[in-house]
């Protein structure tokens, strides 16, 4: 996942999982003189919740000594998380979910910060659950295209999209929360006001119970998608990067997904 002079990019919620990555990463990287890290935290603008967690993110990285950068929604794409929810309630056309629009205007801003700090990689804390959750859902929703994409270690497709890489793929939730307990590390519990992706909560549900039965099931799912998706992605026809056409970040279609969905909102 990393080269020996990699800057990494660690993003960095305020939660359990990506507190407890810092620090496991902070960690690794003194013994490496030619690497270093930056933590980035994207502030969507959510009232009452962001807030706590960029207080919690940044007491962490000061611990850490680690340079935190704070990219925020409303500087990238104009309005916060709040304004956009609020005139999608008004425009009642839109069918898709907060969730659905933040998962989009997040992978920019995490990207745009880490090419804003130079970094060679981005890390997220994705657990096991959290990855085998998504292959659930995108076998759910026959997403063939994500089904072949989402991986320990992203392909390389443009130069201006930063390689990002999950060291916790491997690791159950349980133990990124046990990781965080032990070692007194302070995270923001409240989960995030707008999650209400009722399918992957479905799937965590479905999941946990047929681990208690069959322990290793997540195990076994997270192997049987890193088997398959070679024979996925010779399926597919091979998507063209180029850039879009109105804000010149990388694409595979004429306008990119950030400003088909900033332009609803315009
Ligand atoms: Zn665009």
């Amino acid at each position: 996942m990393f080269s020996y002079n990699d800057k990494v990019a660690v993003a960095v919620s305020g939660g359990k999982d990506s507190l407890s990555l810092l620090a496991i990463l902070a960690k690794i990287e003194e013994v490496k003189p030619k690497s270093s890290i930056v933590a980035v935290t994207v502030d969507e603008g959510i009232k009452g919740y962001r807030d706590e967690a960029l207080r919690i993110a940044k007491k962490s990285c000061e611990k850490l000594k680690i340079e935190h950068h704070v990219i925020s929604y409303k500087e990238l794409f104009g309005l916060t998380l709040d304004e956009l929810v609020e005139r999608k309630k008004r425009k009642a056309n839109s069918k898709l979910t907060a969730c659905a629009y933040c998962g989009v205007l997040r992978r920019r801003a995490l990207n745009e910060a880490a090419l804003r700090v130079g970094a060679t990689k981005i890390a997220t804390a994705h657990t096991l659950d959290d990855e085998v959750q998504t292959v659930l859902m995108n076998i759910f929703r026959g997403d063939l295209a994500r089904l072949a994409k989402e991986k320990p270690v992203t392909d390389y497709v443009h130069p201006r999209l930063v390689q990002k890489v999950k060291p916790f793929c491997e690791i159950p939730e349980r133990e990124s929360a046990l990781y965080a307990y032990i070692n007194n590390i302070p995270f923001q519990a409240t989960p995030c006001p707008y999650a209400s992706e009722a399918l992957r909560n479905d799937m965590r549900n479905m999941l946990n119970s047929m681990e208690l039965k069959h322990p290793g099931t997540k195990f076994a799912v997270s192997n049987s998608i890193a088997r398959l998706q070679p024979a996925i992605k010779k399926t597919l026809a091979k998507a063209d990067f180029g850039e879009c056409a109105q804000c010149g970040e990388p694409a595979s279609s004429e306008i990119c997904k950030v400003c088909e969905m900033t332009r609803e909102f315009a």
